[in-house]
C-alpha cells in the first residue's frame, strides 16, 4: 500500500466507537455533514492523522444508523471531505464456529467483501450483486498482530434466512455484517483501499439466539475491536510516518 499518513474508521454504533475514541482521546467534532446523523472525531497516533465517523442516530427512530445505507452515504461524505489514504470499517459481527470463530475473535481482512442479501437471477447483474470487492492486502499486518484474515459477508438483516446461509456458505464467509460490502462499493468507485476489523459478538451456527448474545457480548467484543484496531493504527504509524 502507497504511504498512509491518514485513515479513516468508519463504525456503524456508537457502542462499538466509543473505547476507540476513548483509548485515543480524540476530539467531539460534532456532526460530520449536517443535516446526515453521522457523528465526528479526530485525533492523531504516533503521528499518524485519524478520523472517526460514527453513523449516529436515527432522526425517527433515535436508535444507531446500522445497515448498508447510511454507511455508504457516510463513505462518500468521508472520502469527499476528508480524502484519507486508507479507510478502515471497524465494528462487530457475527462469527461461525465452522469457521473458527468464537466471541471476542477479531478479524482483520482486505475483502473480499460480498452481499448475501441481494438476489438478481440476471445473468449481468448477479456477480454485480454478490460484490466480492478485494480492496486492500493486509496480509502482513495481519501476521505482524497476530489476527486472521477472513471473507466478510454484509446484508440488512440481523437474523439469517435460509438463502442467506446459502450464500454466506458459498462465499465461506468468516464475518457477517451489516455495512462492509456498501463500504467498499463507495471505496471501489473511488479506488481507495479498505480493510475492515470486526470482532465477534454473536456465533451465527451457535446455540444461542442472535440479538440475545448480541446483547450479551457487545461491550466486550467493542473493547476487544479497540485493543486491536489502536494496535492496527500504531503498526500503520510506524511502517508509514518515518
Ligand atoms: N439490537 C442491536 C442491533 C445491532 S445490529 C442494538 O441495537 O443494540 C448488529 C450490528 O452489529 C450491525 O452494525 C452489524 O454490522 C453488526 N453485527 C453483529 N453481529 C451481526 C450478525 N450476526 N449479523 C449481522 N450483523 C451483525
Amino acid at each position: 500500500m502507497a504511504q498512509i499518513k491518514h485513515a479513516v474508521l468508519l463504525y456503524a454504533m456508537q457502542d462499538e466507537a466509543t473505547p476507540l475514541i476513548r483509548r485515543l482521546e480524540l476530539a467531539d467534532k460534532g456532526f460530520l455533514a449536517p443535516p446526515m446523523p453521522m457523528r465526528w472525531y479526530d485525533g492523531a497516533i504516533d503521528g499518524l492523522r485519524i478520523d472517526v465517523a460514527v453513523m449516529g442516530s436515527d432522526r425517527r427512530f433515535g436508535i444507531d444508523c446500522i445497515g448498508t445505507q447510511p454507511a455508504a452515504v457516510a463513505t462518500q461524505i468521508v472520502l469527499d471531505r476528508l480524502n484519507p489514504d486508507l479507510l478502515i470499517n471497524a465494528g462487530t459481527c457475527g462469527g461461525f464456529i465452522k469457521r473458527g470463530g468464537a466471541i471476542g475473535k477479531v478479524y482483520l481482512t482486505g475483502g473480499p467483501f460480498y452481499f448475501h442479501d441481494r438476489r438478481i437471477p440476471l445473468a449481468p447483474f448477479e456477480k454485480y450483486a454478490d460484490g466480492g470487492w478485494i480492496l486492500s492486502d493486509v496480509a502482513a499486518w495481519a501476521k505482524a498482530l497476530g489476527l486472521e484474515q477472513g471473507v466478510v459477508s454484509s446484508g440488512n438483516s440481523l437474523d439469517m434466512v435460509a438463502e442467506d446461509a446459502r450464500r454466506i456458505e458459498r462465499v465461506g464467509a468468516h464475518a457477517k455484517d451489516m455495512e462492509a460490502a456498501a463500504i467498499a462499493w463507495v471505496a471501489d468507485q473511488y479506488q481507495k483501499p479498505l480493510c475492515a476489523v470486526k470482532a465477534v459478538t454473536d456465533l451465527v451456527d451457535g446455540e444461542h439466539p442472535t440479538h440475545e448474545e448480541f446483547e450479551r457480548h457487545l461491550h466486550t467484543a467493542s473493547e476487544a475491536l479497540s485493543e486491536a484496531v489502536e494496535k492496527l493504527l500504531r503498526l500503520i504509524a510506524r511502517q508509514s510516518i518515518r
